[in-house]
């Protein structure tokens, strides 16, 4: 029912209660439920289509009970009462992901687990955990077919996290582990960096030369690991 990218949020999640937003097809919460891994969910969709569809395969699946489908806005679609055990936010990019953050973290009573997995750019995703507090417990890049996937695992801490900017833009899992699939992921991003640079320099401003060329010396740094 998952594919790779979802199965592996999958084994990040912790029960009882998973709050998962953007649930399109509700199918995370559905395998969780089947998987024991959870008692309860609760699916929130912004999009009446998706919403509807969440509530079908909700309902197909015979989890009706264990399963409530909200529509709403982000984390707008959590009641006081609600326990929440992990929040997950998936298939979206890494700034609407910091935005449903930033607006609805501080209404979660709780202090839930939270994993999520961006299609792009994870950089505000990190600040916004940081802001709140959050210390990033695991990263990792998932491969699907041309697409690399970011997935961040995180919980509150106790104490003051302080990211340095190379750890909110790569990730202070990644840079500590360096993964082979984090590097390859880099090893593209650098190619198409350098492709839009050869684009550039037939015209652009020198301003966004620079931008490009610092984003380019940042990625064979990490690379290189020197
Ligand atoms: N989470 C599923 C997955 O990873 O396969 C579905 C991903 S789908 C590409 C993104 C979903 O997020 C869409 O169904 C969209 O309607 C929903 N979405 C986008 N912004 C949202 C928001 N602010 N609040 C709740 N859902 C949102």
């Amino acid at each position: 029912m998952l594919d790779e990218r979802l199965n592996t949020v999958l084994s990040y999640v912790e029960g009882p209660t998973l709050l998962d937003i953007g649930s399109d097809h509700a199918y995370l919460p559905i395998q969780a439920l089947k998987k024991n891994i959870i008692k309860k969910a609760i699916c929130g969709e912004v999009v009446e289509g998706p919403y509807r569809s969440s509530k079908k395969n909700v309902a197909q699946y015979g989890y009706t009970n264990r399963v409530d489908v909200r529509l709403g806005d982000g984390l707008e679609v959590v009641e006081p009462t609600d326990q929440i055990d992990t929040i997950s936010i998936c298939g979206m990019g890494g700034p609407l992901i910091a935005s449903i953050l930033e607006k609805g973290l501080q209404t979660i009573n709780q202090r839930p687990k939270i994993v999520v997995q961006a299609n792009t750019y994870t950089y505000p995703i990190r600040k916004i955990l940081q802001a709140f507090n959050y210390t990033i417990l695991n990263e990792k890049v998932v491969k699907d077919k041309h697409h690399y996937y970011e997935i961040i695992v995180a919980e509150l801490s106790d104490e003051q996290i302080n990211y340095t900017e190379q750890e909110l833009k790569f990730g202070p899992v990644f840079l500590k582990r360096r993964d082979e699939l984090f590097i390859d992921m880099l090893r593209r991003e650098l190619e198409h960096q350098q492709r839009i640079e050869a684009q550039m320099r037939l015209g652009s401003s020198l301003d966004n030369i620079k931008q490009i060329e610092l984003k380019i010396s940042e990625l064979k740094e990490v690379i290189q690991h020197e």
